[in-house]
């Protein structure tokens, strides 16, 4: 089998059954520009290459297992299932500007083992592939089309680490931006990861154009650990440098996950301020969406406030983060381990 995303197989395919060109642009377009389904984009081909395409080509890595629909805020979660029976999770958001993004799942569970993370706690089970990556995007694409909606934004912060699986990363994000395929803009796509120097430089020499986002969380070394174990092998000392360099594309997004007596004090907010100054980035206060299991809690939201305010008053930009989808167990991991759970 062919994967649909794979081009030099299409193109052998197309060449065995003397397809023209042009054929196979349509019926690409018909595929990932109008998202239509599998049998309406074979339509698009001359009929003697209909049947060879349907049985040799791959469209359809995932299949759908779940589907949630936030009462409060219109976040959806989707739930996949993969070939092999694991559980990976994708998040549509529709913000009231009308953006709709997609926020997809690079690993089933992950190695990071994050203190506030559900999938931290399933462990690492596998590197999702690029068609599985992919394959998220396009079911959402599907989904929301009847909405008049497009996925206009896509995040890669689901579960796993992206920046631990850059072989598959990095060739959808080619994909992604490949014009016969998504053809989406590099400043519509973002890889938010837990901090690796060195892959994150990678990301930026490869893709300069794409935006990055750090889970950064403190600034002070003891409580980061604690709270990301990984921490400990990337300093942020070494991180720093990192951001520093990054910057020179843009600016950097700084993800700050904001926790009751954790990271919220007098303290976290000095060292956090003296870490980024210099550094063009943007702030992002998130608010903590707690689960079974986990005892942290989050800040309340007029500590989350003043933070802002403080940072916004030391000359920083900051957002403060809505959470999405508190109804629907929205936060990365929380369906997928709940069903293991149960399972
Ligand atoms: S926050 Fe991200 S990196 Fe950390 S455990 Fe969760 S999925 Fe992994």
């Amino acid at each position: 089998m062919v994967s649909i995303y794979d081009i030099e197989g299409i193109e052998r395919l197309r060449s065995r059954h003397a397809v023209q060109p042009h054929r196979i642009k349509l019926f690409r377009n018909a595929l990932f520009k109008n998202v239509l389904e599998r049998d309406d984009a074979l339509a698009t081909l001359p009929e003697n290459a209909q049947a060879a395409f349907r049985s040799e080509v791959a469209f359809q890595s995932l299949e759908l297992a779940e589907r949630r629909d936030s009462e409060i805020d219109g976040a959806t979660k989707l739930l996949f299932r993969t070939a092999d029976g694991a559980l990976v999770e994708s998040v549509i958001l529709r913000p009231k500007t009308g953006r709709t993004s997609l926020c997809i799942s690079s690993q089933v569970g992950c190695a990071c083992a994050c203190g506030f993370c559900a999938t931290g706690r399933m462990g690492f089970l596998r590197d999702l592939s690029t068609a599985e990556i992919l394959d998220q995007i396009v079911q959402a694409a599907r989904m929301v089309k009847p909405e008049g909606r497009s996925i206009r934004n896509i995040v890669f912060m689901g579960m796993g680490e992206p920046l631990l699986n850059t072989g598959n990363l990095f060739q959808s994000l080619e994909l992604l931006r490949a014009a016969p395929l998504f053809n989406y803009a590099g400043s519509r796509l973002m890889v938010s990861s837990v901090g690796i120097p060195h892959a994150m430089e990678e990301l930026a020499r490869r893709f300069p154009e794409i935006r990055q986002a750090i889970s950064l969380h403190s600034a002070r070394q003891e409580v980061r650990e604690q709270l990301m174990p990984l921490a400990r092998k990337y300093p942020l000392k070494q991180l720093r440098k990192s951001l520093a360099a990054l910057s020179a594309n843009g600016k950097v997004m700084v993800e700050y996950l904001m926790l009751d007596g954790v990271n919220d004090r007098d303290g976290d907010l000095q060292a956090l301020e003296t870490y980024l100054r210099g550094i063009p980035v943007h702030i992002n206060l998130i608010p903590f969406n707690a689960f079974e299991g986990c005892t942290l809690r989050g800040t309340p939201r007029p500590g989350r406030e003043a933070f802002a305010t403080r940072l916004k008053q030391a000359g920083f930009d900051t957002t403060l983060r809505h959470s999405f989808g508190t109804d629907i167990a929205a936060a990365c991991g929380q369906l997928a381990q709940g069903r293991q759970t149960r399972s």
